[in-house]
């Protein structure tokens, strides 16, 4: 298999390192890959949408799985579907939707890969009524360091490793997944402005349960009485009779169009996400947006990706790139983000995309990120002076609240905090000694927060 040397980087652009990536066709040129990956091993790579290091490998190689993209088999009536892990939410969608089915859970870009959805257990606007998506997986083939692959079903140790398991556990070939029933490909949308973060988490807290998807969007240079300001958007699937007339008429309830505005070029200057400009953006966004309106029918592109309307949006923070920071805190710990928020917009930081969500139970991946309470995320220019050490300082915090950052967002995250936030880590540990004593699955991440097996 040809296999070329090139600069491999998550979304954010930072962290760049250099990796053969070679992209099997069949699962016999996968196994062989793993096989002959040689003494810096190997990772699997989706699409690449981990923000930070988690799909490269300097010096070693990187299994592009997207040359493995079909769809095998859906049971229209049953509702479910055997894939390949190369293939995208994207095409799940496009071919489902026309049957009346929808994926089980999707983050803010479809352009995800099914490896890549089950490597970082995603979670959606929908985790507090339908958990993060290995809760759907009814099984997975798995390719493990032996060069075997092994059919791999929940409430097993090595499913539970392998969900949110960052592909340290093998590569997935395969999974099977439950659907979710819809009538129609719209949604039904009720938005509404929260004036500060104490009535945004008060509206999240009595009236969430109401929605199968549920996201805020906050404005974190709001200082003052605006602090933590935002626009809560919730919805659910639109029933085929709160479509109207004209629409049911064409007979295309389930069609799925999307569209897409040019590329953003490939060199912006740095800076142009200043205070300023971010500044005006979040005003504009915060007063556009309805001080309610109830039943909005949208599309499902513009409730749940807009931003993959644009090509290579992540180009608009320069060449330095940008971190994205998640973390979570558990319920009865609203006064830890009460003081991140504000510490956040006391710092001014340039953060247009920031997004708050309530999470529902635990998932049963031992590395899984979701627990039940508050989740925040938040882009920054990289090249923000400082950043390095404030994230440091938000790191303990979270910690401190028995909260976690989430590993597929994560560049920069020190290893001595980990197992404060993961305390299913020495369990994730053991297995991949015992599965993988060779320590041939591993990452740069892997390497920067010590997960891999052996010491490599
Ligand atoms: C705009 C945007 C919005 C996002 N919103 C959300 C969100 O709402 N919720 C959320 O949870 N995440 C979100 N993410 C993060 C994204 O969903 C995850 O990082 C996801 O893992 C990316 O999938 P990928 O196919 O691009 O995988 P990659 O980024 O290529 O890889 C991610 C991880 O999965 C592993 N992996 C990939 N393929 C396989 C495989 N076949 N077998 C084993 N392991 C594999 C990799 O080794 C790596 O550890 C968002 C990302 C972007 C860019």
């Amino acid at each position: 298999m040809p296999a070329d040397t090139v600069p491999v980087t998550g979304w954010g652009r930072t962290a760049p390192s250099a990796a053969r990536l070679i992209r099997p066709r069949t699962y016999e040129e996968a196994v062989r890959a793993v096989r002959e990956c040689g003494a810096r091993g190997g990772i699997a790579r989706g699409l690449g949408r981990a923000y930070g290091d988690a799909a490269q490998n300097a010096g070693g190689a990187v299994l592009d799985m997207t040359g493995l993209d079909r769809v095998h088999a859906i049971d229209a009536d049953g509702g479910t579907v055997l894939c390949d892990a190369g293939v995208s939410l994207h095409r799940l969608m496009e071919v489902l939707l026309p049957l009346g089915w929808f994926v089980p859970v999707t983050p803010g870009t479809r352009y995800v890969t099914v490896g890549g959805a089950v490597g970082a257990d995603i979670h959606g606007r929908n985790h507090h009524v339908s958990g993060s998506f290995s809760r759907h997986v009814l099984s997975l083939e798995l390719l493990t360091a032996d060069g075997r692959i092994r059919t791999v079903v929940p409430g097993t140790p090595l499913f539970e490793a392998t969900a949110g398991g960052m592909g340290l556990t093998g590569v997935v070939l395969t999974a099977t997944i439950r659907l979710q029933p819809v009538e129609t490909s719209l949604m039904s949308v009720d938005t509404e402005r929260a004036n500060d973060l104490d009535d945004l988490m008060a509206r999240l807290a009595d009236t969430d349960h109401r929605y199968r998807y549920s996201v805020a969007w906050i404005d974190l240079l709001a200082r003052g009485a605006a602090t933590g300001r935002a626009v809560l958007t919730r919805g659910d699937h639109a029933p085929l009779d709160a479509l109207p007339r004209n629409a049911r008429a064409r007979g295309e309830p389930l069609s799925f169009r999307t569209s897409r505005l040019p590329a953003a070029p490939s060199f912006l200057p740095e800076g142009l996400l200043s205070r300023t400009t971010v500044g005006l953006f979040n005003e504009l966004w915060y007063h556009k947006a309805p001080r309610a309106r109830m039943g909005q029918l949208q599309r499902i592109p513009a409730f749940f990706h807009p931003l993959d309307g644009v090509p290579h949006w992540n180009r608009v923070y320069g060449r330095g790139g940008f971190v994205q920071y998640q973390f979570v805190v558990g319920h009865g710990r609203e006064d830890t983000l009460r003081r991140i928020v504000r510490r956040i917009s006391e710092r001014r930081c340039p953060s247009f995309l920031a997004v708050l969500k309530r999470f529902g139970e635990a998932d049963p991946g031992w590395l899984s990120f979701p627990v039940p309470g508050w989740t925040l995320a938040l882009d920054v220019p990289a090249s923000l002076p400082g950043l390095g050490g404030f994230l440091d300082e938000l790191d303990e915090e979270v910690a401190g609240a028995g909260g976690r950052v989430y590993l597929a967002k994560d560049s920069r995250l020190r290893p001595e905090l980990l197992a404060a936030m993961y305390p299913r880590l020495d369990d994730f540990r053991a297995l991949r000694a015992a599965l993988d004593p060779r320590g041939v699955f591993v990452s740069d991440l892997a390497r920067r927060l010590r997960l891999q097996a052996t010491s490599s």
